[in-house]
């Protein structure tokens, strides 16, 4: 069998959209599956469009995905004497022809067809020059399109999709195409077959936008005698009104960067992307690397657009609830001391990393993030959600301050008292916090969630989180009873009166 060989090849002319991350994963797989070779090749012949900024951000986006590649990054740029080389072949071959024909000349024709309700296809004018014809004007100093030339007999031209199937279309429905621009640039039809051709590509698998250039490529293959390689096209990623996911309509959650910067797990997102256009005909929505690789074959690529369902609103921005969902799932499920690993960076970034948590605190850290984690989204949400687990400087949320504090002014002194409790317990397990906590509250003649809901507002500010008695057991006792002791600010800092 001849070895697989997949190519992953972006025009760097933008951020890495997930569109195209979904493309490079689907060919990773199958080099994967297949113990083949994904070849990284920057399509940058465009060079007024193509970015430096624009291809790091392609290599920056699959390496923190995980899609690692065999080959490259390639550029294609490098190998343009290839790409000219090839349509001299196609030239010396009769495969392809010199056109003189002016833009303006084409244009007016182009009109003239239209209003007759012709075909506005290249009416072949200059298909049939002959040599001296093709010198006569190059003397003149006329420059040319280099044109392939389509068979003009009955027929047409076809390939076998491992997605959709046979694909056939007739050589009457295909004009005599550029494949070199008049200032000498080959096209891109051109340059993506000949960079193919080299890389030796086994399996092309790309979107369906592409497929109508695909028919004209296969035409290039047979004309320069090289193996068809195996198409496999991918249904396009709409949104809800069925229109192609763009940044300019939908904003900055159709970049894989977006992802990274809001802390999501790079994973959650292939396992998310995977499924915008491939099922495993099973009821299975978690995938594992392996299982993902075991699993993927390139006919369970869907035929039928999916559907990016973003949406307003859903976990503090906006996105697919199906990612989000994911994305929990494997915050919540994953190996421990790799999310300790990937915390630790954002506790560095934010300036609450310590060493002791790598050394002596480790087990500690390690418990935290598996208590806190149950509730949390993104790996962001350690350092704001969490953040009152590693700073004291914590922000105090507004819905918890009004409802558990502000509305139970008592607390002032109340949650001192508590505080004075603690400090002469013998220990201070959940259970023997849990008993005088719910002592003071009988004491005091109050419901222990009085006492409980302002507690938690106090030492996590937030409104929900993990059991209280256990939150008191992570953070310990002496930072415990100094947040309890003096809480007159959270009072005196407020203009507004208790909601009621
Ligand atoms: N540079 C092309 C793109 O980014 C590659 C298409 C292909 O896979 O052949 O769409």
């Amino acid at each position: 069998m001849t070895e697989v060989r997949v190519r992953f090849p972006p025009s760097p002319t933008g951020y890495l959209h997930i569109g195209g991350a979904r493309t490079a994963l689907l060919n990773w797989l199958w080099a994967k599956k297949n113990n083949g070779k994904l070849i990284l090749r920057i399509e940058d012949t465009d060079a007024e469009r193509s970015t430096s900024e624009s291809i790091e951000g392609i290599i920056d986006g699959m390496t923190w995905l995980g899609l690692d590649w065999d080959e490259g990054p390639y550029f294609q740029t490098e190998f343009s004497g290839d790409h000219i080389q090839a349509a001299e072949q196609l030239l010396a071959s009769g495969h392809a022809y010199k056109c003189f024909c002016t833009r303006e000349v084409l244009e007016e024709k182009r009109e003239a067809a239209l209003a007759a309700k012709q075909d506005v296809r290249y009416d072949g004018t200059c298909r049939n020059l002959t040599a001296d014809e093709v010198r006569a004007k190059e003397d003149q100093g006329l420059a040319g399109v280099i044109r392939f030339k389509v068979e003009q007999q009955e027929g047409s031209v076809s390939y076998e999709d491992r997605v959709l199937g046979k694909i056939e279309r007739s050589y009457s429905d295909i004009e005599d195409f550029v494949i070199v621009r008049s200032n000498g640039n080959p096209l891109y039809l051109l340059c993506n077959v000949v960079d193919d051709i080299r890389d030796r590509i086994s399996h092309i698998i790309r979107g369906q936008d592409h497929m109508t250039n695909t028919t004209r490529q296969v035409l290039i293959y047979q004309a320069l005698g090289a193996p068809v390689p195996i198409f496999a096209h991918m249904p396009l990623t709409l949104d809800l009104q069925k229109k192609k996911i763009s940044k300019r309509s939908h904003g900055e959650i159709v970049s894989v960067q977006f992802y990274r910067e809001k802390g999501f797990l790079p994973w959650a997102l292939c396992n998310f992307l995977v499924l915008l256009g491939w099922n495993p005909g099973t009821e299975q929505e978690i995938f594992n690397r392996e299982e993902l690789i075991e699993s993927f074959t390139l006919e369970r690529i869907s035929k039928v657009n999916s559907v990016f369902n973003y949406q307003k609103g859903n976990a503090k921005f906006f996105t697919d609830p199906k990612l989000i969902a994911m994305n929990e799932h494997y915050l919540r499920s994953m190996d421990i001391a790799e999310l300790g690993e990937l915390v630790k960076n954002e506790l560095v970034g934010e300036g609450l990393w310590d060493e002791a948590y790598d050394g002596e605190q480790k087990n500690w850290y390690l418990a935290t993030l598996d208590l806190i984690r149950d509730r949390f989204h993104t790996v962001k949400d350690f350092t704001s959600t969490g953040r009152a687990y590693f700073a004291d400087d914590y922000a105090i949320e507004q819905k918890p301050l009004k409802k558990n504090i502000l509305k139970h002014p008592d607390l002032v002194t109340w949650l001192p008292m508590l505080a004075e409790l603690f400090t002469k317990l013998d220990g201070f397990s959940s259970d023997e916090t849990e008993r005088v906590s719910r002592e003071l509250a009988a004491e005091l003649d109050i419901k222990p969630g009085i006492l409980i809901n302002g507690m938690r507002t106090v030492l996590t500010g937030q409104l929900a989180g993990p059991s209280m008695f256990d939150i008191l057991t992570t953070l310990g006792r002496d930072r415990v009873v100094s947040r309890l002791r003096n809480i007159d600010y959270l009072y005196n800092d407020k203009t507004e009166t208790p909601a009621t």
